[in-house]
């Protein structure tokens, strides 16, 4: 195999043949900055479904992916400590564009709006 390939079960195949197990997974619990690292290679949608996904902090409060991304040094130090600081993120939830007009905590983007 000469081109990069992920699986639907997340492993990753690299173009070198390097397998990685859980590259890219939609995880809902986030434990782990592995979790983190793996859930936000999976994307932005939701499958299936194809429904926007937002990350819940351990306050209550949601993160849109792009945050998540950008604040990402902070969040992976929080989940890895386990801070209750506000950035620890615990889960990773499909957003139901019928139900809510939740924003994120950071930026403020309707998260339905994804
Ligand atoms: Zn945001």
């Amino acid at each position: 195999m000469n081109t990069a390939f992920t699986y639907s079960d997340g492993d990753h195949v690299t173009a070198s043949g390097i397998k990685r197990h859980d590259y890219a997974y939609g995880h809902h619990i986030i434990g782990t900055t592995r979790h983190l690292r793996s859930s936000l290679r999976y994307g932005p949608y939701a499958w299936p479904g194809g429904h926007a996904r937002a990350y819940m902090c351990s306050d209550g409060e949601m993160l849109c992916p792009a945050c998540v991304r950008a604040e990402y040094r902070q969040i992976s130090n929080s989940v890895r400590h386990s801070i209750n600081d506000g950035w620890q993120v615990i889960a990773c939830v499909a957003i139901d564009d019928t139900d809510t007009d939740e924003c994120c905590a950071h930026c403020g983007v309707g998260l339905a709006s994804l």
